[in-house]
């Protein structure tokens, strides 16, 4: 399950739909082995596609040698895609190459509603996981959990108090 903060999800989501039709990508970062995601780095797609997102090398270094100074690590991996599902395409999974993180996709193809979900990549084998938004900012007793599923209509809404 990925557990994060709505304000850092609105963030993503909103850099997806500035990019847009062009994908987006980023990554959050979090204190290493805490799972926790929380600090956003939107990141330039050095492709400029609409089908295929690659880190810039050199702002990769940079983003990375920021992260081993704070003693942190990717925690979320995030892309979007402008124009399939939310669902790693097969160069997606030829790149993932870090089993600890999670990868986020957020497809932006319909203007009204965003899809967002959230996978474990390891040696190739895509693993949907449950993403958990947590409104820290507004009452850290109040939890939602969404389970995204084949398609965004299929969207299970649960919210539990006092976890
Ligand atoms: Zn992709």
């Amino acid at each position: 399950m990925l557990t994060i903060d709505a304000t850092i999800l609105d963030a993503i989501v909103a850099h997806a739909r500035q990019d847009h039709p062009d994908e987006a990508c980023g990554i959050v970062a979090g204190a290493i082995g805490s799972d926790q995601p929380t600090r956003h780095v939107p990141m330039e797609n050095a492709e400029h596609s609409m089908t295929f997102y690659r880190l810039d090398d050199a702002e990769k270094l940079k983003v990375w040698r920021e992260m081993d100074d704070r003693d942190e690590e990717p925690v979320v991996i995030y892309h979007s895609h402008t124009a399939t599902e939310a669902y790693p395409s097969r160069t997606d999974v030829s790149f993932a190459s870090l089993p600890g993180a999670h990868y986020l996709l957020v497809s932006t193809r319909d203007p009204e509603t965003t899809e967002i979900r959230s996978y474990r990549i390891v040696d190739g084998v895509i693993t949907e996981e449950p993403v958990r938004v947590v409104e820290a900012g507004v009452d850290q007793h109040a939890v939602q959990s969404y389970m995204f599923g084949q398609s965004p209509a299929a969207v299970d809404y649960e919210c539990r108090a006092g976890n």
